[in-house]
């Protein structure tokens, strides 16, 4: 099995990264210089639309095109194969990147807790709408 993706979002991809942590995947969103993100991060796949940061990257880099977040997850899906599909429980909190902690059953739904900030997760609800982009994003691209 290939070790999980964690990527770094540069300034401009702060939307991204929240797309990616709902997906599960541990993503920095990072406003720092370009010279910290190019000594900090090598360990990651780096995200940005700055050509020039991508270049002088040691590590791996995808350069995104796309203007929006759609566009930006159809790239991704295509350069990484990422599959887009939702984990089966909130795994990390979109806000801050933390692993979520389970709660319990509160009021028959299931609850989980960011340790750090403290934002509650639930199956379903706030999530609708984006595991609908990724729902129309796979099916455009199923190869027949
Ligand atoms: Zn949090």
């Amino acid at each position: 099995m290939q070790p999980p993706l964690k990527f770094v979002c540069d300034a401009m991809l702060g939307k991204l990264a929240r797309f990616l942590r709902v997906l599960g995947y541990d993503t920095i969103y990072t406003q720092e210089e370009d010279e910290e993100i190019l000594k900090k991060y090598k360990d990651r796949i780096l995200l940005t639309k700055d050509k020039w940061l991508c270049k002088r990257f040691e590590g791996y880099c995808i350069y995104l095109n796309s203007q929006d977040v759609r566009g930006q997850l159809e790239e991704l899906h295509m350069t990484l194969g990422l599959p887009l599909k939702m984990p089966q429980r909130p795994l990390r909190c979109s806000l801050c990147n933390s692993e979520l902690v389970y709660v319990g059953k509160v009021r028959d739904r299931e609850l989980w807790v960011c340790p750090k900030c403290g934002q509650p997760y639930w199956k379903g609800s706030h999530t609708k709408r984006m595991e609908e982009l990724f729902e129309s994003i796979r099916k455009k691209y199923i190869i027949s």
